[in-house]
């Protein structure tokens, strides 16, 4: 199995977000593997017109309609941008009060653009083959959250657990919601779902309004596939061999009884298994039985450095004024090789049309994302930032490097003619940080190494007291950063009459 990233619930100018789907479709080529790019289509039970509601309701009816008139060729382009390297899929997004918001998901190009009350109705009439999605499930109950009484699991399952909107992890879960549709409710979390019994697996997605699929931060799906083609994907989430992340790309692997995530197994006797590798350094690993720690491993009792093998290091570039700053940066290694890297980019950040804010609609994210491993020894990229909307709110961009050598490798980091060179030893004491030019400027960072020592982790655990008649076991990563992995539930059933 690989683990392969993307994004399944994302919006453009199709409808009433911005920018072309060509731009979001070339923003998610540049760093993702697979992505659906999901038009908003219809909202059945939606507020009246009213002096308070009538902003909203307005550019609800104006894009759904944008989205019917264009259906046709918004189904060509997607299908058209499925390509051995690059998975699309089709889909379009349903709001709604009564079941909470959902987007449909489809492996099929013909997929109908058809206009129901529920998300039941769209997957059984849309003449294709899809899943229904929930999404922000927190929000308060009528309010579009979640409405777990009338979940499905034949019709969803995965739920995304993270978006732009926050987590819904649970009532504790880090990043809250605080977008104007208000906060996360205690009912609607994905652990009062499975408290309820309800099963279903974990995405994240980025609900990204401005046409860029798989931003930095925003939410990724991870799916455990066999190669990365629509079938191999879609027979995955249908399996729930799924997880979400916040950003970075952790690799996780979760088993029971040789069992992937998302399983439905019986057995007594658990034999639990994973395989973590973060992106940065670690804050926890959290293995819950039933909703309850059942194991935790802190990043502090990995303090070992190795002298050799596989290193980790990140640079970050950002900072500065809202105007869009270009960035074109070399990296090279002598005595040593680059083994792998993952990019970081986002742009300019839009959760939904707002009354206070403006930008070009078109363009707004017709940005720069590019990079390239020119041999093993080099890598080159160029990138676009603007400047963070706040501290708690950045926008920069970066990439993560495995470096393959040893305290003696030498990196050489060129950055619009600002060089910095270090070995690996040096960069796992001190990083380095220097701005571009005037005070306030744009700025670039390149942290500290992390060996292979505190990012690689092995769990392989024993339980052998089932505790219910279907027992569910997660787990969840996060990492000093606030990045996050929440990792799909294996459910384990009791070994007993009926049961074997
Ligand atoms: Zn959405």
């Amino acid at each position: 199995m690989n683990i392969y990233f993307g994004d399944l619930h994302n919006h453009c100018g199709i409808t009433y977000g911005f920018g072309s789907l060509e731009n979001a479709i070339a923003r998610a080529k540049s760093q993702l593997d697979f992505a659906a790019f999901t038009g908003h289509a219809m909202w059945p039970d939606m507020y009246a017109k009213a002096p308070e509601t009538e902003f909203v309701v307005n550019f609800h009816e104006v894009g759904f309609e944008k989205l019917r008139q264009n259906w046709e060729k918004i189904r060509k382009t997607i299908a058209e941008a499925n390509t051995k390297d690059f998975v699309t899929f089709q889909g379009y997004e349903i709001h709604s009060r009564q079941y909470g918001d959902h987007h449909l998901v489809s492996i099929d190009d013909d997929l109908k653009l058809v206009y129901m009350d529920s998300p039941g109705e769209l997957v059984r009439d849309c003449g294709a083959e899809a899943i229904a999605v929930p999404h922000h499930i927190g929000y308060t109950p009528d309010y579009r959250g979640i409405n777990w009484d009338k979940f499905d699991e034949a019709l969803s399952p995965v739920v995304e657990v993270y978006s732009k909107h926050g987590c819904s992890m649970s009532e504790d879960a880090d990043y809250p919601y605080y977008h104007n549709m208000g906060p996360r409710d205690t009912r609607n979390m994905v652990d009062e779902g499975l408290r309820r019994g309800k099963k279903f697996g974990f995405v994240a997605s980025t609900d990204h309004h401005a046409g860029f699929p798989g931003s930095y931060g925003d939410g990724m799906a991870a799916v455990a596939a066999r190669s990365l083609t629509r079938e191999s994907l879609w027979e995955a989430i249908k399996a729930r061999r799924t997880y979400g992340v916040t950003g970075d790309r952790i690799l996780c692997e979760f088993k029971v009884n040789d069992a992937w995530m998302g399983s439905e197994i019986t057995a007594n006797h658990r034999r639990i298994t994973a395989r973590i590798e973060t992106e940065g350094t670690l804050n926890k690993i959290v293995v819950y039985k039933n909703g309850k720690p059942f194991h935790v491993i802190n990043g502090e009792s990995s303090q070992e450095v190795n002298r050799e093998g596989y290193y980790k290091l990140r640079v970050e570039m950002g900072w500065g004024n809202q105007n869009l700053y270009r960035w074109n940066g070399v990296m090279t290694v002598e005595n040593g090789e680059i083994e792998s890297y993952n990019t970081y980019f986002r742009g300019r950040s839009v959760l939904a049309p707002s009354k206070d804010e403006t930008y070009d609609e078109n363009t707004i994210n017709d940005i720069c994302t590019q990079s390239s491993l020119d041999s093993l020894r080099q890598l080159s990229w160029a990138c676009d930032t603007v400047g963070n909307k706040s501290t708690l709110h950045p926008s920069t961009s970066s990439f993560v490097v495995k470096i393959k050598g040893n305290l003696d490798t030498k990196v050489t980091v060129t950055l619009n003619g600002k060089t910095y060179t270090a070995l690996v030893g040096e960069l796992l004491e001190y990083g380095y940080t220097t701005h571009m030019e005037y005070y306030h400027s744009q700025a670039f960072k390149i942290y500290k190494a992390v060996p292979e020592t505190k990012y690689l982790f092995c769990l392989d655990l024993e339980d052998d007291k089932p505790e219910t008649d279907c027992d569910y076991y997660h787990m969840e990563v996060s990492q000093n950063n606030r990045q996050w992995a929440f990792v799909s539930p294996v459910f384990v059933k009791k070994e007993g009459e009926g049961n074997v």
